[in-house]
Protein backbone atom coordinates (compact mmCIF):
# COMPACT_ATOMS: atom_id res chain seq x y z
CA UNK A 1 0.00 0.00 0.00
CA UNK A 2 1.28 3.41 -0.96
CA UNK A 3 2.42 5.59 2.31
CA UNK A 4 1.04 9.04 2.15
CA UNK A 5 1.41 12.48 3.75
CA UNK A 6 -1.92 13.63 5.48
CA UNK A 7 -3.05 16.73 6.33
CA UNK A 8 -5.19 17.17 8.69
CA UNK A 9 -6.57 20.66 10.03
CA UNK A 10 -7.64 20.54 13.69
CA UNK A 11 -5.69 19.32 16.40
CA UNK A 12 -9.08 18.42 18.59
CA UNK A 13 -10.04 14.67 19.16
CA UNK A 14 -11.05 14.16 16.39
CA UNK A 15 -7.79 15.57 14.31
CA UNK A 16 -5.58 13.78 16.75
CA UNK A 17 -7.57 10.54 16.52
CA UNK A 18 -7.55 10.37 13.01
CA UNK A 19 -3.31 11.60 13.08
CA UNK A 20 -3.25 8.07 15.34
CA UNK A 21 -4.87 5.89 13.31
CA UNK A 22 -2.75 7.43 9.82
CA UNK A 23 0.19 6.58 11.79
CA UNK A 24 -1.21 3.04 12.95
CA UNK A 25 -1.21 2.25 8.95
CA UNK A 26 1.88 3.41 8.43
CA UNK A 27 1.27 7.41 6.77
CA UNK A 28 2.82 10.42 7.74
CA UNK A 29 0.58 13.34 8.87
CA UNK A 30 1.10 17.02 9.22
CA UNK A 31 -1.51 18.94 11.56
CA UNK A 32 -2.66 22.51 11.74
CA UNK A 33 -4.13 24.34 14.35
CA UNK A 34 -5.74 27.36 14.62
CA UNK A 35 -4.88 27.53 18.30
CA UNK A 36 -1.75 27.61 20.36
CA UNK A 37 -2.78 24.59 22.27
CA UNK A 38 -4.05 21.50 21.24
CA UNK A 39 -7.18 19.28 22.30
CA UNK A 40 -10.36 21.98 20.97
CA UNK A 41 -12.95 22.01 22.88
CA UNK A 42 -11.53 19.42 24.99
CA UNK A 43 -8.66 21.63 25.54
CA UNK A 44 -7.21 24.07 28.04
CA UNK A 45 -6.42 27.71 28.40
CA UNK A 46 -4.03 29.38 29.96
CA UNK A 47 -4.76 31.17 33.60
CA UNK A 48 -2.41 33.30 35.02
CA UNK A 49 0.94 30.52 35.10
CA UNK A 50 -1.09 27.12 34.95
CA UNK A 51 -3.34 25.62 32.63
CA UNK A 52 -7.18 24.73 33.16
CA UNK A 53 -9.20 22.92 31.20
CA UNK A 54 -12.25 24.71 28.97
CA UNK A 55 -14.42 22.77 31.45
CA UNK A 56 -14.56 19.05 33.18
CA UNK A 57 -14.35 16.84 31.21
CA UNK A 58 -15.74 13.04 31.64
CA UNK A 59 -15.95 10.08 29.99
CA UNK A 60 -17.20 6.73 30.28
CA UNK A 61 -15.56 2.84 30.45
CA UNK A 62 -16.72 2.69 26.79
CA UNK A 63 -15.51 5.29 25.28
CA UNK A 64 -13.10 2.80 23.60
CA UNK A 65 -11.88 4.97 20.46
CA UNK A 66 -11.13 7.82 23.11
CA UNK A 67 -9.63 5.03 25.40
CA UNK A 68 -7.06 4.54 22.61
CA UNK A 69 -5.79 7.62 21.90
CA UNK A 70 -5.35 7.28 25.83
CA UNK A 71 -3.33 3.75 25.95
CA UNK A 72 -1.52 4.58 22.82
CA UNK A 73 0.07 7.77 24.09
CA UNK A 74 1.10 5.75 27.36
CA UNK A 75 -1.10 8.14 29.74
CA UNK A 76 -3.09 5.68 31.72
CA UNK A 77 -1.71 6.74 34.84
CA UNK A 78 -2.72 10.30 34.36
CA UNK A 79 -6.61 9.74 34.20
CA UNK A 80 -9.04 8.47 37.46
CA UNK A 81 -10.76 5.08 36.06
CA UNK A 82 -12.80 4.13 39.15
CA UNK A 83 -13.61 0.62 37.79
CA UNK A 84 -16.96 0.29 39.87
CA UNK A 85 -20.10 2.56 39.38
CA UNK A 86 -20.67 4.98 41.56
CA UNK A 87 -22.87 8.01 41.40
CA UNK A 88 -23.39 9.76 44.02
CA UNK A 89 -26.60 12.20 44.32
CA UNK A 90 -28.27 14.48 46.46
CA UNK A 91 -31.60 15.46 47.10
CA UNK A 92 -32.48 17.96 50.08
CA UNK A 93 -28.94 18.12 51.03
CA UNK A 94 -28.93 13.89 51.25
CA UNK A 95 -26.86 12.16 49.30
CA UNK A 96 -27.58 8.87 47.69
CA UNK A 97 -25.60 6.17 45.29
CA UNK A 98 -25.98 4.60 41.95
CA UNK A 99 -23.79 2.12 43.09
CA UNK A 100 -22.50 -1.38 43.03
CA UNK A 101 -19.37 -3.59 43.99
CA UNK A 102 -20.29 -5.55 40.88
CA UNK A 103 -18.06 -5.47 37.99
CA UNK A 104 -20.14 -7.70 35.38
CA UNK A 105 -22.66 -5.78 32.95
CA UNK A 106 -25.91 -5.75 33.52
CA UNK A 107 -25.41 -6.87 37.25
CA UNK A 108 -23.62 -3.77 37.77
CA UNK A 109 -26.36 -1.08 36.64
CA UNK A 110 -29.27 -3.56 38.07
CA UNK A 111 -27.68 -3.06 41.76
CA UNK A 112 -26.60 0.20 41.01
CA UNK A 113 -30.35 1.23 40.64
CA UNK A 114 -31.40 -1.36 43.75
CA UNK A 115 -29.38 -0.01 45.74
CA UNK A 116 -30.24 4.00 44.82
CA UNK A 117 -32.13 4.93 47.64
CA UNK A 118 -33.23 8.16 46.40
CA UNK A 119 -36.16 6.38 44.68
CA UNK A 120 -38.57 4.47 46.60
CA UNK A 121 -38.39 0.40 45.81
CA UNK A 122 -41.40 0.63 43.27
CA UNK A 123 -39.91 3.37 41.55
CA UNK A 124 -36.41 1.49 41.57
CA UNK A 125 -38.90 -1.82 40.27
CA UNK A 126 -40.08 0.63 37.86
CA UNK A 127 -36.63 2.00 36.80
CA UNK A 128 -34.83 -1.57 36.11
CA UNK A 129 -38.20 -2.08 33.74
CA UNK A 130 -37.36 1.16 32.23
CA UNK A 131 -33.93 0.40 31.51
CA UNK A 132 -34.47 -3.01 30.15
CA UNK A 133 -37.70 -1.83 27.58
CA UNK A 134 -34.71 0.70 26.41
CA UNK A 135 -32.02 -2.22 25.96
CA UNK A 136 -35.04 -4.21 23.85
CA UNK A 137 -35.80 -0.65 21.63
CA UNK A 138 -35.57 -0.63 18.63
CA UNK A 139 -34.78 2.70 16.84
CA UNK A 140 -37.45 3.69 14.55
CA UNK A 141 -39.18 5.55 11.93
CA UNK A 142 -41.65 7.72 13.78
CA UNK A 143 -38.52 9.63 16.28
CA UNK A 144 -41.13 10.76 18.97
CA UNK A 145 -39.13 12.75 22.18
CA UNK A 146 -37.43 10.15 24.63
CA UNK A 147 -39.10 12.08 27.31
CA UNK A 148 -42.63 11.01 25.91
CA UNK A 149 -41.47 7.09 25.33
CA UNK A 150 -40.30 7.47 29.27
CA UNK A 151 -43.72 8.59 30.47
CA UNK A 152 -45.47 5.54 27.99
CA UNK A 153 -43.19 3.29 29.95
CA UNK A 154 -43.82 3.72 33.40
CA UNK A 155 -41.72 6.45 34.00
CA UNK A 156 -42.98 8.42 36.54
CA UNK A 157 -41.77 12.65 37.52
CA UNK A 158 -39.13 11.42 40.29
CA UNK A 159 -37.64 8.82 37.96
CA UNK A 160 -37.05 10.99 34.97
CA UNK A 161 -36.05 13.94 37.82
CA UNK A 162 -33.58 11.28 39.56
CA UNK A 163 -32.30 9.59 36.84
CA UNK A 164 -32.83 10.01 33.44
CA UNK A 165 -32.41 13.58 33.56
CA UNK A 166 -29.14 13.92 35.55
CA UNK A 167 -27.68 11.21 32.85
CA UNK A 168 -29.50 12.63 29.13
CA UNK A 169 -29.06 16.64 29.80
CA UNK A 170 -25.33 16.55 30.05
CA UNK A 171 -24.66 13.67 27.75
CA UNK A 172 -26.85 15.52 25.25
CA UNK A 173 -26.20 19.20 26.35
CA UNK A 174 -29.81 20.18 25.93
CA UNK A 175 -32.36 19.61 28.28
CA UNK A 176 -34.31 15.77 28.49
CA UNK A 177 -37.83 17.04 26.63
CA UNK A 178 -35.66 18.16 23.53
CA UNK A 179 -34.03 14.58 23.54
CA UNK A 180 -35.27 12.34 20.44
CA UNK A 181 -36.16 8.89 21.17
CA UNK A 182 -34.03 6.93 18.51
CA UNK A 183 -30.93 9.37 19.76
CA UNK A 184 -31.49 7.90 23.57
CA UNK A 185 -31.38 4.49 22.54
CA UNK A 186 -28.11 4.96 20.60
CA UNK A 187 -26.77 6.40 23.54
CA UNK A 188 -27.61 3.86 25.89
CA UNK A 189 -26.31 1.13 23.54
CA UNK A 190 -23.31 2.60 22.98
CA UNK A 191 -22.14 3.68 26.11
CA UNK A 192 -24.44 2.22 28.88
CA UNK A 193 -25.45 -1.57 27.81
CA UNK A 194 -22.55 -2.34 26.82
CA UNK A 195 -21.53 -6.02 27.69
CA UNK A 196 -17.55 -5.49 27.60
CA UNK A 197 -17.79 -3.03 29.75
CA UNK A 198 -18.42 -2.01 33.50
CA UNK A 199 -19.88 1.49 33.19
CA UNK A 200 -18.27 3.45 35.22
CA UNK A 201 -16.77 7.03 35.48
CA UNK A 202 -13.48 8.57 34.48
CA UNK A 203 -11.70 12.20 34.48
CA UNK A 204 -8.02 13.44 33.98
CA UNK A 205 -5.94 14.16 37.08
CA UNK A 206 -4.52 17.68 35.33
CA UNK A 207 -5.29 19.63 32.25
CA UNK A 208 -5.17 18.30 29.12
CA UNK A 209 -2.89 20.13 27.92
CA UNK A 210 -0.41 19.20 30.57
CA UNK A 211 -1.24 16.04 29.75
CA UNK A 212 -1.55 15.85 25.95
CA UNK A 213 0.70 18.51 24.88
CA UNK A 214 4.07 16.79 25.05
CA UNK A 215 3.16 13.25 24.97
CA UNK A 216 1.23 13.52 21.25
CA UNK A 217 3.97 16.09 19.96
CA UNK A 218 6.61 13.34 20.79
CA UNK A 219 4.34 10.82 19.43
CA UNK A 220 4.25 12.81 16.10
CA UNK A 221 7.89 13.81 15.76
CA UNK A 222 8.76 9.98 16.34
CA UNK A 223 6.77 8.87 13.53
CA UNK A 224 7.92 11.26 11.21
CA UNK A 225 5.21 13.91 11.71
CA UNK A 226 4.42 16.84 13.01
CA UNK A 227 2.25 20.16 14.08
CA UNK A 228 1.94 23.62 13.54
CA UNK A 229 -0.10 25.83 15.85
CA UNK A 230 -1.15 29.14 16.23
CA UNK A 231 -2.00 28.34 12.25
CA UNK A 232 -5.73 29.07 11.27
CA UNK A 233 -6.94 28.25 8.00
CA UNK A 234 -8.97 30.61 5.96
CA UNK A 235 -9.75 28.99 2.58
CA UNK A 236 -8.69 25.44 0.38
CA UNK A 237 -8.49 25.15 -2.69
CA UNK A 238 -8.03 21.86 -5.29
CA UNK A 239 -5.49 22.99 -8.08
CA UNK A 240 -5.83 21.00 -11.35
CA UNK A 241 -2.83 18.71 -11.01
CA UNK A 242 -4.59 17.29 -7.61
CA UNK A 243 -2.53 19.15 -5.21
CA UNK A 244 -5.13 20.88 -2.40
CA UNK A 245 -3.84 24.54 -1.38
CA UNK A 246 -4.03 25.74 1.93
CA UNK A 247 -4.71 28.91 3.01
CA UNK A 248 -3.63 30.23 6.21
CA UNK A 249 -4.60 33.90 7.97
CA UNK A 250 -1.25 34.76 8.41
CA UNK A 251 -0.62 34.07 4.45
CA UNK A 252 1.70 30.70 5.22
CA UNK A 253 0.65 28.33 2.50
CA UNK A 254 0.88 24.75 2.55
CA UNK A 255 0.01 22.28 -0.28
CA UNK A 256 -1.56 18.41 0.31
CA UNK A 257 -2.93 15.70 -1.85
CA UNK A 258 -5.09 14.41 0.85
CA UNK A 259 -6.79 16.13 3.64
CA UNK A 260 -8.76 15.51 6.37
CA UNK A 261 -10.83 18.78 7.71
CA UNK A 262 -11.31 17.81 11.61
CA UNK A 263 -13.04 20.87 12.80
CA UNK A 264 -16.51 21.55 14.07
CA UNK A 265 -19.53 22.42 11.80
CA UNK A 266 -19.01 25.70 10.79
CA UNK A 267 -15.24 26.31 10.32
CA UNK A 268 -15.15 23.50 8.14
CA UNK A 269 -18.24 25.08 6.15
CA UNK A 270 -15.91 28.01 6.20
CA UNK A 271 -13.18 26.47 5.13
CA UNK A 272 -14.51 24.75 2.07
CA UNK A 273 -16.55 28.18 1.16
CA UNK A 274 -20.15 26.82 2.11
CA UNK A 275 -22.37 29.37 3.56
CA UNK A 276 -23.87 28.11 6.43
CA UNK A 277 -28.01 29.07 7.62
CA UNK A 278 -27.47 27.30 10.48
CA UNK A 279 -29.17 29.33 13.64
CA UNK A 280 -27.68 30.49 17.11
CA UNK A 281 -30.71 28.52 18.46
CA UNK A 282 -29.02 25.27 16.93
CA UNK A 283 -25.73 25.90 19.30
CA UNK A 284 -25.88 24.82 22.94
CA UNK A 285 -23.89 26.31 25.77
CA UNK A 286 -21.89 24.56 28.41
CA UNK A 287 -20.31 27.39 30.81
CA UNK A 288 -18.28 26.08 33.80
CA UNK A 289 -17.78 27.94 37.13
CA UNK A 290 -14.82 27.33 38.81
CA UNK A 291 -14.47 27.91 42.92
CA UNK A 292 -11.05 27.86 44.65
CA UNK A 293 -11.84 27.34 48.79
CA UNK A 294 -9.15 27.65 51.37
CA UNK A 295 -10.22 24.70 52.92
CA UNK A 296 -11.77 21.07 51.60
CA UNK A 297 -15.43 21.36 51.53
CA UNK A 298 -16.41 18.65 49.25
CA UNK A 299 -15.21 14.61 50.50
CA UNK A 300 -16.26 13.04 46.78
CA UNK A 301 -14.85 13.38 43.48
CA UNK A 302 -17.85 14.63 41.82
CA UNK A 303 -21.66 14.72 42.50
CA UNK A 304 -24.91 15.21 41.26
CA UNK A 305 -28.02 17.66 42.55
CA UNK A 306 -31.13 16.73 41.39
CA UNK A 307 -33.08 19.88 43.14
CA UNK A 308 -30.76 22.39 42.63
CA UNK A 309 -28.90 24.84 39.87
CA UNK A 310 -25.55 23.53 40.77
CA UNK A 311 -26.30 20.22 38.38
CA UNK A 312 -22.80 18.38 38.40
CA UNK A 313 -20.11 19.27 40.43
CA UNK A 314 -16.70 17.86 40.62
CA UNK A 315 -13.56 18.47 42.81
CA UNK A 316 -9.98 17.61 42.80
CA UNK A 317 -10.27 15.91 46.18
CA UNK A 318 -8.68 12.68 44.40
CA UNK A 319 -5.35 14.80 44.74
CA UNK A 320 -6.05 15.71 48.40
CA UNK A 321 -7.27 12.07 50.07
CA UNK A 322 -6.32 12.94 53.85
CA UNK A 323 -5.18 16.24 53.56
CA UNK A 324 -6.42 19.13 54.63
CA UNK A 325 -5.28 21.66 52.38
CA UNK A 326 -7.14 24.37 49.76
CA UNK A 327 -9.74 22.86 47.07
CA UNK A 328 -11.26 23.49 43.65
CA UNK A 329 -14.12 23.17 42.82
CA UNK A 330 -15.84 22.73 39.01
CA UNK A 331 -19.85 23.40 38.69
CA UNK A 332 -20.32 22.17 35.18
CA UNK A 333 -23.60 23.53 33.55
CA UNK A 334 -25.45 22.11 30.55
CA UNK A 335 -28.04 23.09 28.37
CA UNK A 336 -26.94 26.64 29.61
CA UNK A 337 -27.86 29.09 26.21
CA UNK A 338 -30.24 31.12 28.93
CA UNK A 339 -27.44 31.37 31.33
CA UNK A 340 -25.16 33.31 28.59
CA UNK A 341 -26.97 36.71 29.28
CA UNK A 342 -25.98 36.88 32.71
CA UNK A 343 -22.34 38.76 33.55
CA UNK A 344 -19.66 36.39 35.60
CA UNK A 345 -20.69 38.68 38.79
CA UNK A 346 -23.81 37.41 38.78
CA UNK A 347 -23.44 33.75 37.88
CA UNK A 348 -20.81 33.69 40.60
CA UNK A 349 -22.44 35.07 43.28
CA UNK A 350 -25.81 32.82 41.76
CA UNK A 351 -23.73 29.81 42.07
CA UNK A 352 -21.11 29.98 45.19
CA UNK A 353 -23.89 30.78 47.48
CA UNK A 354 -25.77 27.95 46.44
CA UNK A 355 -22.83 26.04 46.85
CA UNK A 356 -22.15 27.08 50.26
CA UNK A 357 -26.31 26.33 50.60
CA UNK A 358 -26.14 22.73 49.28
CA UNK A 359 -22.23 21.88 51.34
CA UNK A 360 -23.22 23.77 54.23
CA UNK A 361 -19.62 25.57 54.33
CA UNK A 362 -18.65 27.21 57.01
CA UNK A 363 -18.79 31.34 56.80
CA UNK A 364 -15.00 31.01 57.67
CA UNK A 365 -13.74 29.15 54.87
CA UNK A 366 -12.57 31.91 52.52
CA UNK A 367 -13.48 31.69 48.09
CA UNK A 368 -9.89 32.53 46.90
CA UNK A 369 -10.71 32.80 43.74
CA UNK A 370 -13.54 32.10 41.31
CA UNK A 371 -13.63 31.77 37.01
CA UNK A 372 -16.07 31.73 34.37
CA UNK A 373 -15.51 29.90 31.55
CA UNK A 374 -17.99 30.08 28.98
CA UNK A 375 -18.32 27.80 25.81
CA UNK A 376 -21.04 29.03 23.31
CA UNK A 377 -20.39 26.69 21.24
CA UNK A 378 -19.98 23.54 22.57
CA UNK A 379 -22.43 21.14 21.27
CA UNK A 380 -23.68 22.11 17.33
CA UNK A 381 -26.70 20.35 16.40
CA UNK A 382 -26.56 20.50 12.55
CA UNK A 383 -27.15 18.35 9.15
CA UNK A 384 -24.35 15.65 9.92
CA UNK A 385 -22.77 16.13 6.23
CA UNK A 386 -21.54 18.81 4.36
CA UNK A 387 -23.01 20.21 0.71
CA UNK A 388 -19.92 19.87 -1.53
CA UNK A 389 -18.70 17.04 -3.83
CA UNK A 390 -14.53 16.93 -2.64
CA UNK A 391 -12.73 15.28 -4.45
CA UNK A 392 -9.81 14.06 -1.89
CA UNK A 393 -11.01 15.78 1.18
CA UNK A 394 -12.37 14.26 4.08
CA UNK A 395 -14.33 15.76 6.89
CA UNK A 396 -14.57 14.52 10.66
CA UNK A 397 -15.38 15.95 13.84
CA UNK A 398 -17.85 14.60 16.53
CA UNK A 399 -20.71 16.44 14.51
CA UNK A 400 -20.20 13.95 11.72
CA UNK A 401 -21.24 11.22 13.59
CA UNK A 402 -24.64 10.30 13.93
CA UNK A 403 -25.46 7.60 16.60
CA UNK A 404 -23.79 9.45 19.55
CA UNK A 405 -24.05 13.19 21.02
CA UNK A 406 -21.00 15.23 20.89
CA UNK A 407 -18.79 14.42 22.99
CA UNK A 408 -14.98 12.81 22.81
CA UNK A 409 -15.96 9.38 21.77
CA UNK A 410 -18.06 10.71 18.95
CA UNK A 411 -14.96 12.29 17.85
CA UNK A 412 -12.41 9.89 18.36
CA UNK A 413 -14.62 7.51 16.36
CA UNK A 414 -15.22 10.73 13.92
CA UNK A 415 -11.36 9.89 13.50
CA UNK A 416 -10.82 6.47 13.64
CA UNK A 417 -13.69 6.05 10.49
CA UNK A 418 -12.33 8.82 8.36
CA UNK A 419 -8.92 7.20 8.20
CA UNK A 420 -9.70 3.24 7.87
CA UNK A 421 -12.44 4.51 5.11
CA UNK A 422 -10.06 6.42 3.06
CA UNK A 423 -6.09 5.86 3.77
C1 LIG B 1 -17.26 22.87 28.28
C2 LIG B 1 -17.37 21.56 27.58
C3 LIG B 1 -17.52 20.40 28.33
C4 LIG B 1 -17.62 19.17 27.70
N1 LIG B 1 -17.71 18.05 28.45
C5 LIG B 1 -17.63 16.83 27.85
C6 LIG B 1 -17.54 15.66 28.63
O1 LIG B 1 -17.56 15.70 29.86
N2 LIG B 1 -17.44 14.47 27.98
C7 LIG B 1 -17.41 14.38 26.62
O2 LIG B 1 -17.28 13.27 26.08
N3 LIG B 1 -17.50 15.49 25.84
C8 LIG B 1 -17.60 16.71 26.43
N4 LIG B 1 -17.65 17.85 25.67
C9 LIG B 1 -17.69 17.70 24.20
C10 LIG B 1 -16.29 17.42 23.63
O3 LIG B 1 -15.36 18.32 24.16
C11 LIG B 1 -16.35 17.58 22.11
O4 LIG B 1 -17.39 16.77 21.60
C12 LIG B 1 -15.04 17.14 21.43
O5 LIG B 1 -13.92 17.63 22.12
C13 LIG B 1 -15.07 17.64 19.99
O6 LIG B 1 -13.85 17.32 19.36
P1 LIG B 1 -13.61 17.63 17.82
O7 LIG B 1 -12.19 17.30 17.54
O8 LIG B 1 -14.66 17.00 17.00
O9 LIG B 1 -13.85 19.21 17.66
P2 LIG B 1 -13.08 20.43 18.33
O10 LIG B 1 -12.74 20.11 19.72
O11 LIG B 1 -13.92 21.63 18.08
O12 LIG B 1 -11.71 20.53 17.52
C14 LIG B 1 -11.58 21.25 16.34
C15 LIG B 1 -10.20 21.88 16.31
O13 LIG B 1 -10.05 22.55 15.07
C16 LIG B 1 -9.46 23.81 15.29
N5 LIG B 1 -9.87 24.70 14.20
C17 LIG B 1 -11.11 25.21 13.96
N6 LIG B 1 -11.09 25.99 12.87
C18 LIG B 1 -9.82 25.96 12.40
C19 LIG B 1 -9.17 26.58 11.30
N7 LIG B 1 -9.83 27.38 10.46
N8 LIG B 1 -7.85 26.34 11.11
C20 LIG B 1 -7.15 25.51 11.95
N9 LIG B 1 -7.73 24.91 13.01
C21 LIG B 1 -9.03 25.13 13.24
C22 LIG B 1 -10.00 24.25 16.63
O14 LIG B 1 -9.18 25.24 17.23
C23 LIG B 1 -10.01 22.93 17.39
O15 LIG B 1 -8.80 22.70 18.06
C24 LIG B 1 -17.59 19.09 26.27
C25 LIG B 1 -17.45 20.26 25.52
C26 LIG B 1 -17.34 21.48 26.16
C27 LIG B 1 -17.18 22.73 25.34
Amino acid sequence: MKKNRITIIGGGIAGISAAIHLIEKGHSVSIIEAKKFIGGRAGSIKAEDTFIDIGQHVFLSSYQNFLHIIKTLNLEKKFIFNKVLNIPVSTDKKTYYIKSNIIKYPFSILFGVINYKNLNLIDRFKLIYGLAKLKLAKTSLNDSTFLQWLKTNKQNDQIIKKFWKIICTPAFNIDIDKISYNSAINLFNYMIFNPKNTFFICYAKESFQSIFMNSFTKYLKNNDSNIHLGLKIESIKNKKNGIIKINTKKKIQFETENLIIATDYESTNSILGIETKEKQSSRSAIINIYFWFDSIVMHEDFKVFTDSKIEWVFSDYYNKKNKSSTQRLIISLSDANKLLKLSNEVLINLYETELRKQFDIDRDVETTKSLVIRSPNATQFTSRKINKKLKNIFVCGDWTIEELPNTMEAAALSGKKISEKNF
